[in-house]
């Protein structure tokens, strides 16, 4: 059995329902876009589910986060892809791709043939086992990356209220399910193998303040050190934590975030790969003309950094998905993708924003014991980077204005002086 659609997207995640709303928005065809997934439900919002999904009171809960609400765009709700014609396929993962004859096998069974192919797989979550640490199977060890996963640990934090939570990694995930535990009356350890936070991002110092809040609402860290077995109780449960610094972590239960790859493996062999993601141009066309790939699993030319990279982040996958599908829809029209990569947090009171790249001098300024500071990175004299907690919507808007235009940069003094007000006077 099979079907033909002109577009097919693999993968019904944050970029495929991006996608769908440009297709929609340059005059899509009823019958010619199809949608499958692996997940049950249509397309949402994933950065919910380390945040509102997790609190105690009045959680997030679908539908309120479908896509594309994180944009302040219309949502889009399964009843919106029937009302537009899109054959939402869900609950059905594709098992094997054949791009040379344009055609995807289901594990269903069905064979889905395609003019246009988008993937937009996303990554998965690296497990304990392939650091040689068993135990990701135990009932009380959670992953985060979709619905299933944030149910799961929902439940496992609910049953264990008052209790000890260890906290593996010291990356997005395992920031900002910290502050949830935390938010959740449990006890939280945040374990990682860095000197300090965030090691990809932050300085030392930008780390600093952020520790000190998180052990401020009762958080520890333990850092420099990595687990390397789990105790277990005949339930299978787990009940401490094992480091290799020879101490012991009592638990009642363990979040895990020690980062991703992404989902590449129906086209290793069949497209170019690069940075582990599908090497795509700024079109997000892959190596095989008819093969589009954004969000996560995409490595792309990054223009202002001149460089190719494969982003891990919202704004990346919602931009680059509706560039794919002007590029596909309107190729005459559309230049290269020339995108300035911003990633974010937000946690108990705080919120960051990040634009460019961190590369080069670090230059903080503002109020580390306030509110408000941030980091420009100045590389060979020009602005690349810039970093800001606690600022306001013409603030945010200033760095990522700032950034994008690269100015030059002479005296760090004056530019450590000025702070935010030189992002404001550029
Ligand atoms: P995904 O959204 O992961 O979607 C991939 C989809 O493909 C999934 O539905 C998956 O089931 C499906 N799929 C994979 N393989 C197959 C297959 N073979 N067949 C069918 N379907 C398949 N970024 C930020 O910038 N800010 C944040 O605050 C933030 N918070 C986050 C919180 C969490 C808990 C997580 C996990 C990520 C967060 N991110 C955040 C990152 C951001 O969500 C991702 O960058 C974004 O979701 C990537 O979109 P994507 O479409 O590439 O992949
Ligand atoms: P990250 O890459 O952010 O962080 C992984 C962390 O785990 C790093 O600190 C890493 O250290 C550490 N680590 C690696 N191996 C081990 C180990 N054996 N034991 C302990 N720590 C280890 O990935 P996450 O898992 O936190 O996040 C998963 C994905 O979700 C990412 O794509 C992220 O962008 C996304 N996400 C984004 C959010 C946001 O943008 N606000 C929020 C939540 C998730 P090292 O650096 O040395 O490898």
């Amino acid at each position: 059995m099979g079907r033909a659609f002109v577009y097919v997207i693999v993968g019904g995640g944050v970029s495929a329902g991006y996608a769908a709303h440009e297709f929609v928005k340059r005059g899509v065809s009823i019958g010619e876009l199809c949608i499958i997934s692996e997940e049950p439900v249509a397309p949402y919002e994933r950065p919910a589910l380390s945040k509102g999904y997790l609190l105690p009171e009045a959680p997030a809960r679908l539908p309120s986060f479908h896509c594309c609400v994180g944009s302040n765009e219309e949502r889009l709700t399964p009843k919106w892809y029937k009302e537009h014609g899109i054959e939402l396929i869900l609950g059905t993962r594709v098992k094997s791709a054949d791009v040379r004859r344009k055609t995807l096998l289901t594990a269903t069974g069905e064979t889905i043939s395609y003019k246009y192919l988008i993937v937009a797989t996303g990554a998965r979550p690296l497990k304990l086992e392939e650091f040689g640490v068993n135990g990701s199977d135990a009932a009380n060890v959670c992953y985060l990356r979709d619905l299933s996963d944030a149910d799961r640990l929902v439940d496992v934090m609910q049953s264990c209220s008052g209790g000890d939570a260890v906290v593996i990694g010291g990356g997005y995930i395992g920031m900002e399910c910290a502050a949830s535990l935390v938010i959740n009356k449990l006890n939280a350890t945040m374990v990682f193998p860095e000197a300090h936070c965030m090691g990809r991002l932050f300085t030392t110092k930008i780390a600093s303040y952020y520790e000190e809040f998180y052990q401020s609402k009762g958080v520890k860290f333990i850092k420099g050190t990595v687990l390397t077995s789990f105790d277990f109780n005949s339930d299978g449960k787990v009940t401490a934590v094992n480091l290799k610094d020879g101490s012991k972590l009592s638990a009642d239960m363990v979040v895990i975030g020690i980062g991703i790859r992404p989902n590449t493996s129906l086209f290793e062999g069949q497209l170019t790969m690069e940075k582990g993601g599908i090497k795509v141009n700024g079109k997000m066309q892959s190596s095989n003309t008819s093969v589009y790939a954004i969000g996560d699993v995409a490595s792309f030319p990054v223009k202002i950094i001149g460089e190719t990279r494969r982003l891990e982040h919202v704004d990346s996958a919602r931009k680059s998905a509706r560039h794919a599908v002007a590029a596909i829809m309107e190729p005459e029209k559309i230049g290269e993708f020339d995108y300035l990569p911003f990633f974010y947090s937000r946690v108990f009171t705080l919120s960051w924003q990040f634009y460019g790249d961190n590369a080069g001098e670090v230059v903080h300024f503002g109020d580390f014991s306030g509110n408000t500071f941030g980091a420009y990175w100045i590389n060979k004299g020009y602005l690349v980077g810039s970093f800001l907690e606690g600022g306001n919507k013409e603030q945010y808007e200033a760095i990522a204005r700032a950034t994008r235009l690269k100015p030059m940069v002479e005296d760090l003094g004056e530019l450590e002086r000025q702070g935010v007000g030189f992002a404001l006077s550029v």
